[in-house]
């Protein structure tokens, strides 16, 4: 019997099977696609992290998992649809296997956002993007909008302005929400232009991304801006439906847990992106993972 399957591998998740390891339990992470780092493989450059400054979000993600797989600890792919509580006994149900288990670590982190306006859905993959680090390529020298105020759009915009001609940031109020470095960082590009108070009504194109109609929310003012890339960067889901009935979630559908990362059913720990709190960073999923790990320390001297 497994002391511990940890769901997600993200920072929350890798750290907690470091944390998991360490402390000399029988632990399973499993991950469901074959790359390990969640949401941090796709920043194009990660200054935030302590002793790493300008570490790329790949080679960070790589490193946690690197440090994880030194400790042994062993990760499966597969996608978890349930997890059934017998008791003292877990029962993590993925789609090919069930995990029997002592405890459970939710750490499934989250999901890029969707704009829901027209176009937005027939575009995708034609010049609509969620990933600027996986799709700036080829939009080089042309004409691209990054849509949302938050550190991930600021991001994308200084990331996209390295090789596109030019990038609009458009944004719904006249404040940006990102940290203050970001934004003196993307303020200083002269191939930046930050359209405030606007918001995108509908993306345009037959075979691909050719336009945007915008409108500014202050002035009434409509127009329509001709881009060639539309990069969606207006936050984020919780990864939480395959748990949303058993574990108690709050209106954003993030599973409820403070910072010990207890949860509303016993032996499941909520980590990372996933659950509520009101700083989502690598270094607070990182903790969190150390967080779980001690509560379940706790919790497996219960049963
Ligand atoms: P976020 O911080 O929630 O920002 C989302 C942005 O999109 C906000 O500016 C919001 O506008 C805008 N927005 C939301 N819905 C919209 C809509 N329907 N139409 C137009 N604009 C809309 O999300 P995020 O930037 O994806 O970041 C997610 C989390 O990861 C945050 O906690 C962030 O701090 C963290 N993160 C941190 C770092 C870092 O530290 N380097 C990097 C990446 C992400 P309003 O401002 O008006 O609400």
């Amino acid at each position: 019997m497994l002391d511990v399957v940890i769901i997600g591998a993200g920072p929350a998740g890798l750290s907690a099977a470091i944390y998991a390891m360490r402390a000399g339990l029988k632990t399973l992470v499993i991950e469901k696609l074959p790359l390990s780092g969640g949401q941090v493989v796709d920043t194009y450059e990660v200054d935030n992290y302590p002793g790493l400054p300008g570490t790329s979000g790949f080679d960070l993600a790589d490193k946690f998992r690197a440090h994880a797989d030194k400790l042994g600890a062993e990760f499966v792919e597969g996608e978890v649809t349930e997890i059934i509580s017998e008791g003292k006994i877990k029962k993590v149900v993925t789609d090919e296997k069930v995990y029997e288990t002592k405890t459970v670590i939710v750490a499934t982190g989250a999901h890029h956002a969707l704009l829901k306006v027209p176009g937005e859905e027939e575009l995708t993959g034609m010049g609509v993007s969620y990933c600027a680090t996986c799709d700036g390529a080829f939009f080089r020298n042309k004409t691209v909008a990054v849509i949302g105020g938050g550190d991930v759009a600021v991001e994308d915009a200084i990331f996209l302005a390295r090789g596109s001609a030019k990038v609009y940031l458009i944004h719904r109020r006249d404040e940006l929400r990102a940290a203050d470095i970001l934004q003196k960082e993307m303020l200083a590009l002269p191939n930046v232009e930050v359209l405030w108070d606007t918001v995108a009504e509908k993306i345009n194109g037959e075979d691909r991304v050719e336009s945007l109609d915008l409108l500014n929310k202050k002035t009434g003012e409509k127009r329509t801006l001709h881009i060639d890339g539309v990069f969606v960067a207006v936050g984020i889901n919780p990864e939480s439906s395959a748990f949303a009935t058993r574990l108690t979630v709050d209106e954003k559908g993030y599973i409820k847990a403070a910072e010990d990362c207890v949860t509303s059913e016993p032996g499941v720990f909520a980590a990372g992106d996933v659950r509520t709190k009101n700083l989502r960073q690598i270094i607070t999923a990182a903790a969190d993972g150390a967080n779980a790990v001690t509560s379940i320390q706790s919790y497996l001297l219960t049963l």
